[in-house]
């Protein structure tokens, strides 16, 4: 693995941001999980580590239906609910934090909470495993850390991220 590989640039992060799009578009286009209406655009900015400087645009949605109002957020590789980290980082972090270019900047308690936080995620007996066998090659072990099955998904090629990105988020 090189330090290349990792390095996150503008293009990277555009990419990211036309991911959450389309998870954003499919989920307007599905409806209102809670009552199947029509719903509407209401995005705001946000701010979050581990895109760019500026504020980011966060994708969500909020039903039409008078008796309803529900909002609803879709899944997002650049947000982890209201975290700080954006949710690439909690993916990609707990082992590559310094090829990232994130080491020194995340404290050490916060990466022992992600690797808490996946510890639980990829248990053996939870949903995301039970999704996750079905996509793996048969065999794959499934281990306490998502980085371990990163090679699964051709990584280190720089155009790994995404899948690897776009199959962990499901965790979320
Ligand atoms: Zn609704």
């Amino acid at each position: 693995m090189t330090l290349n590989a990792l390095s996150p640039d503008s293009k990277f992060l555009q990419l990211l941001r036309e991911f959450d799009r389309n998870l954003f578009l499919e989920l307007k286009k599905s409806g209102c999980p809670h009552c199947g209406g029509q719903l509407d655009t209401a995005n705001y900015w946000r701010k979050t580590r581990g895109m760019g400087v500026e504020l980011e645009l966060c994708f969500s949605l909020c039903c039409r239906n008078e008796g309803c109002r529900r909002r609803s957020k879709p899944r997002s590789v650049r947000f982890f609910g209201q975290k700080v980290y954006g949710a690439w980082v909690l993916i990609m972090a707990v082992e590559y934090c310094r090829e990232l270019g994130l080491g020194g900047q995340i404290a050490r308690q916060t990466i022992a909470r992600w690797r808490m936080f996946w510890k639980n995620h990829l248990s053996e007996s939870g949903p995301f495993v039970v999704w996750a066998r079905g996509l793996l090659p048969i065999g794959a072990t499934i281990t306490e850390s998502p980085g371990s099955m990163f090679c699964h998904f051709g990584y280190p090629a720089r155009d790994s991220w995404l899948l690897i990105l776009k199959f962990f988020a499901q965790a979320l």
